[in-house]
């Protein structure tokens, strides 16, 4: 129980609010949200006054942010564990059909 909850969270603080996949480049501004760097540069594509933080709308003057590599590392360790989750538990193999004997060559 505990643990999901660690991987839910986890999975919120490696996934980027404008995509909303997971975070490729990591990168947080100022107001310590965290963005891919490219969604974040498409956001500021337009702007060249105020760089409004696409979260909570804080305004920077100047393009500002940083790489977040711990952030970079968590987000892989992050994936595996997401595919695990996502996995039905106690799910059944699908029963093979006993048609290993019907032998059908391949077409050209
Ligand atoms: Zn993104
Ligand atoms: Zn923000």
């Amino acid at each position: 129980m505990e643990l999901v909850t660690a991987l839910v969270n986890l999975q919120e603080e490696s996934s980027c609010p404008i995509c909303l996949e997971y975070l490729k480049d990591p990168v947080t501004i100022n107001c310590g949200h965290n963005f891919c760097r490219s969604c974040l540069n498409v956001s500021w594509k337009d702007l060249d006054d105020t760089f409004p933080c696409p979260v909570c709308r804080f305004c920077f003057p100047y393009k500002s942010f940083r790489r977040n590599p711990q952030l970079r590392n968590l987000t892989k360790i992050d994936k595996p564990l997401a595919r695990l989750t996502k996995t039905k538990r106690g799910c059944k193999l699908p029963i093979l059909g006993r048609r290993l004997g019907h032998y059908r060559p391949s077409r050209h």
